[in-house]
């Protein structure tokens, strides 16, 4: 019977093939019992940190050896693991928290796996874009995991913008960031996106210090700002929205821009009212008078 069909707890011996296994991204409980057997089971743990993956398996009495597999030596350790796989092997790979694979080391070696047609297990876990997103509010339905953005502010920017211009429906944009870089790249959120445009940040998932921080990207960024230092692993969750062009805003009636940032962004009408003045440089006052004029009989 395949390995992913048979009983939980099965003490069959686990088959040959590469596994890839999620580990926990704060909290140590938040591992399978599967994750468990197999660790327990395979030969060798290929580790993104083997230091780091020994705590865990000190955690659980797991004695399974361990190799160190990173983005410097993946390349190297592929044909060393593929030709133990071959001969039969049972491997496990593992990163410091998550997913192995998602921004972090191990397709290289799965996409080797494949092509030498080794059977490729993955043993599902914990992962922080998707832990963020689930506690965010935000919409669900339709996100777009972007990973780590550059480093370089120029690159940031540019890399943003092309995104903006391919939102066509409401989407929840999901980052990776360092502590470091949260505040700059706020900023450059707010740049593309403008002040009002929604954000969350989810600090710490699973650890003792766990936070969300819900707001504008203004609002959070001066959260952020206020704080002395900012510490931990984080997740910036975006709301973006499709852009319309200023002079199609500016063309639309009033009732029409009301209903589309209802629509788009979930405003109230007090809210979709107070914007449409800041889009068209115009009191507040103004654009309810307008408002008026359109909804009076004709
Ligand atoms: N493979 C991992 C996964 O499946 O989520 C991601 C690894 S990536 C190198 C590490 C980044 O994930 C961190 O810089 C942070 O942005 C995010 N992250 C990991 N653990 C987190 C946590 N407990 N809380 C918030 N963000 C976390």
């Amino acid at each position: 019977m395949p390995e992913n069909q048979r009983q939980a707890g099965s003490e069959q011996v686990l088959p040959p093939g590469l596994y890839l296994v999620a580990t926990p991204i704060g909290n140590l409980e938040d591992i399978t019992l599967r994750a468990l057997r197999v660790l327990r089971s395979v030969e060798r743990i290929a580790c993104e940190d083997t230091r780091q993956t020994q705590k865990l398996l000190n955690y659980y009495g797991i004695a399974t050896a361990t190799l160190s597999l990173h983005e410097h030596n993946e390349a190297g350790r592929t044909s060393e693991l593929i030709a133990d796989l071959l001969g039969g092997a049972r491997i496990a790979v593992v990163s410091d928290a998550g997913i192995p694979g998602i921004s972090d080391p191990g397709i290289f070696l799965t996409r080797a796996a494949i092509t030498a047609e080794i059977p490729v297990s993955v043993i599902p876990g914990a992962n922080a874009a998707l832990t963020a997103l689930v506690a965010s509010g935000l919409n669900t339905e339709r996100f777009f995991f972007l990973g780590f953005l550059p480093p370089k502010t120029t690159a940031r920017r540019s890399d943003l913008e092309k995104v903006k211009a391919g939102i066509n429906q409401p989407t929840t944009l999901i980052f990776y960031e360092a502590p470091h870089r949260i505040v700059e790249t706020l900023g450059d959120i707010e740049r593309v996106w403008g002040a009002d445009c929604k954000v969350v940040i989810a600090r710490e998932l699973t650890k003792i210090h766990e936070e969300f921080l819900r707001g504008t990207v203004a609002e959070v960024r001066e959260a952020l700002s206020q704080r002395d230092r900012i510490r931990g692993e984080m997740v910036l969750l975006v709301e973006a929205v499709p852009q319309i062009g200023e002079d199609a805003r500016n063309d639309i009636g009033v009732q029409q821009r009301i209903q589309q940032l209802r629509d788009t962004q979930g405003l109230d009408e007090m809210e979709a009212l107070k914007r449409i003045a800041r889009e068209r440089g115009v009191s507040k006052s103004e654009v309810y008078r307008q408002l008026q004029r359109e909804r009076a009989p004709k």
